[in-house]
């Protein structure tokens, strides 16, 4: 080898030398935050297994956003939790449905905050699936083309209130075509779509249930989420996603999957976002809280190696957090 002619430390002997030689740098830029939303007013309630993250009523998330904003935080991604599910997910797309009110109030108060807004049913559907279900007695299936037209609805609803970006997240086939063509018939088509479009089907999600208060009733997502063993298989699906339409793909979860952040980067050539989703959070959270991890430290180590992975996009719970650590 070439030691001792090349010595790979001599360009780490300081923090200044490491500075001028490092390859990738984390931005608040890069971040969104993720937020929820109900009904009410003066409204910010804990999410237990999520130390630190709220509901928050209308009045109060103008108020989270407003502080995200000043941080820097360019956008934030809206989850909605409704009064009242059925079995038609009307809290989706009713023009006064609650993420529609809460996109309404931060455009007014806050016009240059980019807003997001996921869509999906299953926190408006009584019995928690992300599609429309067909059942026969004991048995059960999701109607792929029957939840299409509702995911299009939902979709024009948002980028009427003045949705910033359309972000479906139910992975029912053909749905990224199908609210793209809404969304052109109805006047949005600058309306871009950021698809979920590798999601798999992940033990991670679990404090996410307790927070938008979302869990099926019966049965699992294992029909439309992805089986994680499959990276090839996630290939075709932003391959697909791509072709319908979608202007920013995602992986979801983050961790654990930075292969496919890499794959999709490298393949694609598109704007890649992934989810750093709520178990990913909270295991890192319990262990700060133990002392047993540095939060600061390790969360800047992991959001980093997402940039470095290829993310163009963060959607993460510490966006505020990392926003004020960057500063710093
Ligand atoms: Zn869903």
């Amino acid at each position: 080898m070439r030691f001792p002619i090349y010595r790979p430390r001599r360009l780490r002997q300081s923090p200044q030398l490491r500075a001028l030689v490092r390859e990738t740098e984390l931005s608040v830029g890069d971040l969104v935050a993720p937020l929820f939303v109900r009904e009410g007013s003066r409204l910010r309630k804990p999410i237990n297994s999520m130390p630190g993250q709220f509901q928050f009523s209308v009045d109060e998330l103008v108020k989270e956003s407003e502080r995200a904003a000043k941080l820097g935080v360019p956008a934030v991604i809206l989850f909605g939790i409704p009064d009242k599910k059925d079995e038609k997910a009307s809290g989706a797309h009713a023009v006064n449905g609650i993420v529609s009110k809460a996109v309404r109030a931060l455009k007014k108060e806050l016009p240059d905050l980019i807003v997001i807004c996921d869509v999906c049913l299953c926190e408006y559907m009584s019995h928690g699936h992300c599609g429309v279900i067909r059942k026969s007695g004991k048995n059960y299936r999701i109607d792929n083309d029957a939840s299409l037209s509702l995911l299009a609805k939902s979709s024009v609803a948002y980028a009427a209130a003045g949705a910033d970006i359309i972000a479906p997240s139910d992975m029912m086939d053909g749905r990224v075509a199908a609210i793209r063509a809404a969304l052109d018939e109805t006047g949005f088509a600058d309306t871009p779509i950021m698809s979920y479009a590798a999601k798999f089907a992940s033990a991670y999600y679990g404090p996410f249930r307790e927070a938008a208060e979302s869990p099926p009733q019966f049965g699992d997502r294992r029909t439309y989420q992805m089986d994680y063993a499959n990276a090839e298989e996630a290939l075709r699906e932003v391959g697909l996603d791509i072709e319908e339409g979608a202007d920013i793909v995602m992986v979801k979860p983050a961790l654990g999957y930075q292969d496919l952040i890499w794959r999709v980067k490298e393949k694609f050539r598109y704007p890649v976002a992934c989810y750093n989703v709520s178990g990913e959070y909270a295991m890192l959270k319990a262990a700060a809280q133990n002392g047993w991890l540095d939060e600061k430290q390790a969360v800047l180590e992991m959001l980093t190696g997402f940039r470095r992975s290829g993310a163009d996009i963060i959607l993460t719970y510490w966006a505020q957090q990392a926003a004020k650590w960057l500063k710093d």
